[in-house]
């Protein structure tokens, strides 16, 4: 008898209709043999429903605050997934993720799990109950309470099928897998039967929000399988593995594209006087993150730094650099906003040069302007027009083929 881990997302758990379905499927699960660990994802849309409320009161609402907010979304589910198993006659008990042991650090709104003490849990399933656990949050060593970052249940999930040996993590979503790029915006996607989990990291990383990036980076270290399926359906979905069959598979696998990003440009006279270390600094100080950069000199000795950060994080960002301004010695800053970055992924890509060239080529050919670019081993990532990002991915799943299997 092993544990199984099944985690469903805020659609597959919308209604109590769909509650009492999760419950047997979690029911059936159970008279497999396994021991049945669920964890849940609060209720359709409700998470948004929350941080609306909490804009209304305040455009920067304490982050301590939103973290005791959201994760009731969490709790109502829970609760109302334990009754529906209990009136369906199994044994059940639900676990908020501080009863659950998930210790986080102290950082509101985007805390990396710790540490799991899963006695509680252990306990339960050894007395033949159906836990049901809390996703998407945690609790610090003094006891805040704090949130894993949107999308954050997967996290949870992985993390407990890591702690617990499970047998499998099964993530029970609304589409049947993951797709060669998000169904929803493109045609002629495809469902992918497996994929590397590095392949799986850098979609999630790029913005494939089929997936929390964390629960890949978990699945990835302690080498659990994790399938990507259908919530209540009986299709076979993705399969995230180590290691695949490269000779059979595409060089490009799959498109990833994220909006709401913005480039911030800073300007110096003097080269000499480029603190550039302490730009990154001062924001790493301030958890803001940053993603491409790209720094230039011109002939004439000036300098200029260019990077890319989620616009939501940019009232932030200017706050800590005009702060700053003195120490870092920058004349003058410039942001754009209404950007987006479009990826191509693949494990194959390593081995042909050619991809990157292909890629900007189709672009340029289809008039989309490419403001930045970004490359590694299995990625090219470029930034572009938010009102072409669409179009952008399109261009590239028609140019890359990846809707012939
Ligand atoms: P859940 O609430 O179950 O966590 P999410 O909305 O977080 O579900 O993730 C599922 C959604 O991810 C799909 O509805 C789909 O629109 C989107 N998505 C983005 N990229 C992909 C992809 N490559 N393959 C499949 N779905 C994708
Ligand atoms: N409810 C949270 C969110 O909407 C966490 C999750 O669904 O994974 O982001
Ligand atoms: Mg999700």
């Amino acid at each position: 008898m092993g544990v199984v881990v099944l985690k469903f997302g805020g659609t597959s758990v919308s209604s109590i209709e769909k509650i009492e379905k999760t419950a047997e499927q979690a029911i059936r699960e159970k008279e497999q043999g396994h021991q049945v660990v669920i964890v849940v994802s609060a209720m359709g849309k409700s998470t948004d429903k929350l941080v609306q409320m909490a804009e209304q009161i305040s455009k920067l609402p304490s982050k301590r605050e939103m973290d005791m907010l959201l994760t009731t979304g969490e709790q109502i589910t829970i609760s109302l997934l334990a009754m529906a198993l209990q009136a369906k006659g199994a044994n059940a008990v639900s676990f908020t993720g501080f009863q659950a042991g998930i210790e986080t650090e102290r950082v509101h709104g985007n805390a990396r799990i710790l540490d799991i003490e899963s006695e509680r849990i252990r306990a339960a399933l050894a007395e033949n109950k159906i836990v049901v656990v809390a996703g998407f949050q945690g609790i610090t060593h003094d006891g805040e309470i704090t949130t894993l970052g949107r999308g954050g249940s997967d996290t949870t999930a992985v993390a407990l099928a890591a702690e617990l040996a499970a047998l499998k993590c099964a993530i029970c979503t609304d589409v049947d897998g993951v797709y060669t790029t998000d169904p929803r915006y493109v045609t002629g996607t495809i469902k992918l039967e497996q994929l590397t989990y590095d392949e799986m990291l850098e979609l999630a990383n790029l913005g494939a929000g089929v997936l929390h990036p964390r629960s890949v980076e978990y699945a990835k270290n302690f080498k659990i399988p994790l399938e990507v399926r259908l919530s209540h359906g009986e299709t076979s979905g993705t399969m995230i593995e180590e290691v695949l069959d490269l000779e059979n598979t595409k060089v490009v696998r799959g498109i990833a594209f994220e909006d709401g990003i913005t480039r911030i440009t800073i300007h110096w006279s003097r080269k000499e006087d480029m603190r550039v270390s302490k730009v990154f600094t001062e924001l790493a100080k301030n958890n803001v993150d940053v993603d491409i950069i790209i720094q230039g000199i011109t002939g004439l000795g000036h300098g200029n730094l260019s990077f890319t950060l989620k616009t939501a994080a940019l009232l932030n960002a200017l706050a800590v650099l005009e702060d700053k301004k003195g120490e870092i010695g920058y004349e003058q800053l410039e942001s754009e906003q209404d950007l987006a970055k479009v990826s191509i992924v693949g494990s194959g890509m390593v081995s042909n040069p050619g991809v990157a060239a292909r890629m900007f080529e189709a672009l340029t050919e289809n008039k989309v302007p490419i403001k930045m670019i970004s490359t590694s081993e299995i990625k090219v990532s470029t930034v572009v027009p938010e009102r072409d990002m669409v179009k952008a991915a399109q261009v590239l799943h028609d140019t890359f083929e990846l809707e012939k299997a």
